[in-house]
Parts: structure tokens; sequence; C-alpha cells
């Protein structure tokens, strides 16, 4: 059965049976840390930094960076905050870093490569992430956003200890990055799989493109296969695979994820109850037999049915 908005949920992501699934917010504004903060998200999986500043001509300087980033992490003073590296490029453009038209953006120099450019904006971004970390209290990781390759991920985790962060992690958005999951493990202390792109970059779907959306469905049994690689991967690594795509605010798929061996959620503030209250139903081991059942699936159509009939 649904489980509506603000059913009963205490607060702690867990199974039935008792295994710890953590339930955090995407936040890219102060506001939408007060009302993560207000749903009960127990942190932040996805602070999307870009945001701050898609209407900024020039590079914010340190000090106002550490302003903004204080803000967002002030309501998570002693949680888990994941803070992630400018993502500029493709479909959030930010006009001091990407001056240039590209014929293809999605597939052009955007998160992590626009960063490998421009090393000077990345040390000064992780400068003004640990200043607000030490002000504001909250447990800070940083991560870097649209890696494909595990010397991307070294590299990204070698600046960011040497900023001072000892959590660096990467996401996993793009399928190259799925397919070495075991390697990038072995460099990085975490990683996040971030759905909307690995959707759309598995499916060769623009995510912007109403026209391809049925193919640009997280449901799709290819894009949960990639997903259950890097499950597998994180557990025989005992390092963290989160999920901070659209795809953790559904309940069914939500618990899927859960099966595949994901073991936090990041989604947006208003779904944090609604998922939280459905992983407390079932226990760990009948989640990964929904989540088999999902992934033997022919079309989307028939994972979300035998899924939603599994739950019901
Ligand atoms: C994603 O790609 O799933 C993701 C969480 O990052 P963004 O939506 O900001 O690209
Ligand atoms: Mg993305």
């Amino acid at each position: 059965a649904e489980v509506s908005a603000g059913a009963d949920w205490n607060g702690i992501g867990t199974t039935s049976d008792g295994l710890r699934i953590k339930i955090l917010a995407n936040v890219g504004s102060a506001k939408d840390a007060k009302a993560a903060a207000e749903a009960g998200a127990e942190g932040v999986g996805l602070f999307r930094t870009e945001f701050c500043y898609l209407a900024a001509t020039d590079e914010p300087s340190v000090e106002d960076q550490h302003a903004a980033y204080a803000a967002v992490l002030a309501p998570f003073h002693g949680k888990p905050i994941i803070v992630r590296t400018l993502d500029a490029g493709a479909d959030k453009p930010l006009a001091f870093l990407n001056p240039d038209p590209e014929p293809n953006p999605a597939l052009g120099v955007r998160g992590i490569r626009v960063s490998r450019e421009r090393a000077d904006v990345l040390e000064r971004q992780l400068a003004a992430i640990v200043s607000a970390a030490a002000e504001t209290g909250a447990q800070v990781s940083v991560m870097a956003p649209m890696i494909a390759t595990v010397e991307e991920a070294a590299w990204f985790a070698d600046r960011a200890h040497a900023a001072g962060i000892a959590r660096a992690g990467v996401m996993i958005e793009v399928p190259a990055a799925a397919l070495v999951a075991e390697e990038i493990f072995s460099v990085v202390e975490f990683v996040s799989i971030g759905t909307n792109d690995l959707a759309q970059y598995t499916l060769a779907a623009d995510r912007q493109l109403g026209a391809v959306a049925n193919l640009n469905d997280p449901w799709q049994p290819a894009l949960l296969r990639l997903i259950g690689m890097i499950g597998k991967a994180a557990q025989a690594a005992n390092k963290p695979a989160g999920v901070c795509g659209e795809a953790a605010a559904d309940p069914n798929l939500a618990s899927v994820l859960v099966g595949l061996g994901i073991s936090s959620l990041s989604m947006n503030p208003s779904a944090v109850r609604r998922v939280g209250a459905a992983l407390a139903k079932h226990t760990e081991d009948y989640y990964r037999q929904v989540a088999r059942a999902a992934l033997v699936s022919h079309t989307t159509a028939d994972a979300k049915a035998t899924v939603h009939a599994m739950l019901s």
C-alpha cells in the first residue's frame, strides 16, 4: 500500500530487521536546508553548491563561499553532510567556468572535468568548505561530480585530503565509473550514485528531453543492474554507496535500492518521511528478493508492477 506523507516514522532509517539505511536530503540553499532539518532528515546526502552561483558572473570569493556554505550547514550541527564541489556545465552552466558554448554539453567539459582545468577554483572552494565546516560543527564530507575514471577519483580524493577533509567521495553517474566501482572504492571513502545522470548516460537519453522520458527512467532494468554492481563493490570494499538521484524519493524504488546494497538514500526534503516509513516495513532479505524481481523484468512497466505487488 502507498505510504502517505507524514506517515509514522521514528526518524532513524532502518529495515524492519534493523539494517541501518540513512535517510538524507538533497539541498541547494539555506531555505532547503531548513526544510530538510524540519522534515527530519538525518543529514544531507547532496548539497548542490553550483545552485548558489547559477546567476554569478564572476567566481565568488572564498569569504562569500564560506558565508553561503555556512548558511546551508548551520541546521546540521553534529550531523553528516556531503558537499558536492561545483558541477558546472551541461544543464547547469556557470558563467565564470563555462564561457564557451559546446556542441554537446552533456558530453563536454562539466563537473570534475572543469575542476581539473581550473584546480585553482577547486582549491578555493575546498578552503571555503573547510572553514564553513569548522564554524558550524557539521560533519562535512566532499564529493566530486561526473567522475568517469579511477584516476579522476584519485586526483579529487588527494586534493580533498590535502585540504584537510578526511572523507572524500565521488558521484557515480557515468556508466564507465560504475564498471570500475571496485577500483574507485580503493581510492575514496564513499560513493554516491546520481541516478538522474546515470540513467541519461546509460540509456543515451537526454534528461531534459520529454520525448525520451520513457527511456530515461530509473526503473530501467539496465540501470538497476549497474546499481547492483556498485552495491556489490561497496559491500566487498566495506565502504558505503548511497543514491542521491530522484530515484531515492520513490518509496518502491528506494526498497529496490536497499535490496541492491545501497546504504543511504538522499532525496527532496518532502520525500523523507514517506521513504523512511516505507523502508521500515520489510526485512533486508525481502528487499533483496524485491530487487531480484526488478532486475529480471523486461520493461519498466513490468518492474514497477512486480515491485508494487510485492510491497502491497
Ligand atoms: C544526478 O545526476 O542524479 C544527481 C544527483 O546530480 P544532478 O541531478 O545535480 O546532476
Ligand atoms: Mg548529476
